[in-house]
């Protein structure tokens, strides 16, 4: 049977204090109208990357108000997985190189994982491209599917993508985090929803600004001088390469800058492990640039630290889904430079878009004014923590989906 990811307990409650009872028994009532049905959500990884940082908390959250929905993992060896992360790489545009091979190697695994998935579920919503082509040989289930899909597919690799869409129009539903995400061909229902952060986690609870310091401190990174950081897979779109450019650009000026990676590994992106090394190469050659991995123990409590002690966050990603970093950092009230990239976009608008970036020395130039304006970094903050407030916590994203669901399975009746 298809691994099922142990979430532990959460409690929807303990968000009335945050976002107020009115929403939570809004989200309550919803979930009494799905008494009796089943529900799960499937991916390729439990660790690593925003799918699962999502999962991890939404489905206890659900299970807390009596929502009766698992979260499993699809099987897949390394091949598969250098197959998957060809496809997600080409479905944001990049080159694949599509022969009859992958193409089997793709629907053999995934064959095999659907015979692991257990047939009682009244909707099942697949997340991302990994398992995509799982509904397709579910044929005749009563299952209704979703395609929940966290990259941004405007411009997909014409091969990849023709490969692809017969298979995501398998689907009852497909969700996109932005509408210009959508590919430019794609018949099947579409919903938009947009990501969000859950922060009673352990990553984003509240943390002393002294405590924070010291756990970094454990780590070796001198508190007493400024910190940049990029916290996000090793991932050519999150264009680690440049932001070392970038910080060596700032260094001219500013001589005592430490920047520091914090990068997780995914079972799903081998990937992850040739850029990891090629920045480690990078960094060996000053000892004031960090890597971090969640390999080597740093976990959600010390991101929650590095994204709360640092001086500025970069994300200076080229293309991006949502950019779940982007809002823990916010949130943190800790200013963020960031490319404009997918929905990076949407989290810095008004006064903070103007720490939206196309190049390196225009990232350099951007981190210098705020190091040199301490003010105006903490104001941004403080503006940051507000819109995150607004727009992008996890509750409303529950009650979203919540509605989508109850939508599709009206719909069969
Ligand atoms: N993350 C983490 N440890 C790391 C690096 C990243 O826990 O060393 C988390 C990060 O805090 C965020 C998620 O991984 O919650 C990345 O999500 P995002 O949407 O930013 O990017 P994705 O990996 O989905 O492209």
């Amino acid at each position: 049977m298809l691994q099922k990811v142990s979430v532990g307990r959460k409690d929807l409650n303990l968000y009335r204090g945050v976002v107020g009872d009115e929403l939570i028994d809004e989200i309550i009532d919803l979930a009494k109208e799905l008494k009796g049905y089943r529900f799960a959500h499937i991916n390729s990884t439990p660790f690593g990357g925003g799918v699962a940082e999502i999962l991890a908390s939404f489905i206890p959250l659900l299970q807390s108000v009596g929502v009766d929905i698992e979260w499993r993992v699809i099987f897949g060896d390394r091949q598969f997985f250098d197959i998957t992360k060809g496809f997600h790489n080409g479905l944001q545009g990049a080159d694949f190189s599509l022969t009859k091979q992958v193409q089997e190697r793709y629907m053999g695994n995934l064959l095999f994982n659907a015979r692991q998935l257990p047939h009682h579920y009244d909707l099942i919503t697949i997340n991302d491209p990994q398992p995509a082509a799982l509904p397709y040989f579910i044929p005749h289930s009563k299952t209704k599917w979703v395609w929940r899909c966290h990259i941004d597919m405007a411009k997909p690799n014409r091969q990849v993508w023709d490969f692809l869409r017969p298979f995501i129009e398998h689907y009852h539903l497909a969700i996109f985090t932005m509408s210009a995400f959508e590919p430019p061909d794609l018949d099947v229902a579409i919903d938009i929803i947009t990501p969000a952060i859950d922060i009673l986690s352990t990553k984003n609870m509240g943390m002393p600004l002294d405590f924070a310091k010291k756990v970094i401190a454990n780590q070796g990174v001198d508190i007493h001088k400024p910190l940049l950081l990029q916290v996000s897979r090793f991932d050519p779109w999150k264009d680690p390469m440049g932001v070392v450019k970038t910080y060596q650009l700032i260094k001219q000026e500013y001589k005592g800058i430490q920047l520091a990676f914090v990068g997780s590994m995914s079972q799903d992106d081998p990937q992850g492990w040739q850029m990891f090394a090629d920045i480690s190469e990078a960094s060996l050659k000053d000892p004031s640039i960090y890597i971090f991995t969640n390999v080597t123990g740093v976990g959600n409590l010390e991101v929650n630290a590095f994204q709360r002690a640092s001086t500025i966050i970069l994300q200076k990603s080229i293309k991006e889904g949502f950019g779940l970093v982007v809002s823990e950092a916010l949130w943190k009230q800790t200013p963020v430079v960031a490319g404009k990239a997918g929905g990076i976009v949407l989290q810095m608008h008004h006064e903070l878009g103007d720490y939206l970036t196309e190049t390196i020395e225009e990232t350099a130039k951007k981190v210098c004014h705020l190091l040199k304006n301490p003010g105006l970094a903490q104001e941004l903050g403080a503006i940051g923590k507000k819109q995150v407030m607004e727009h992008f916590l996890m509750p409303r994203m529950i009650k979203q989906e919540l509605e989508a669901y109850i939508t599709l399975l009206q719909r069969s009746r």
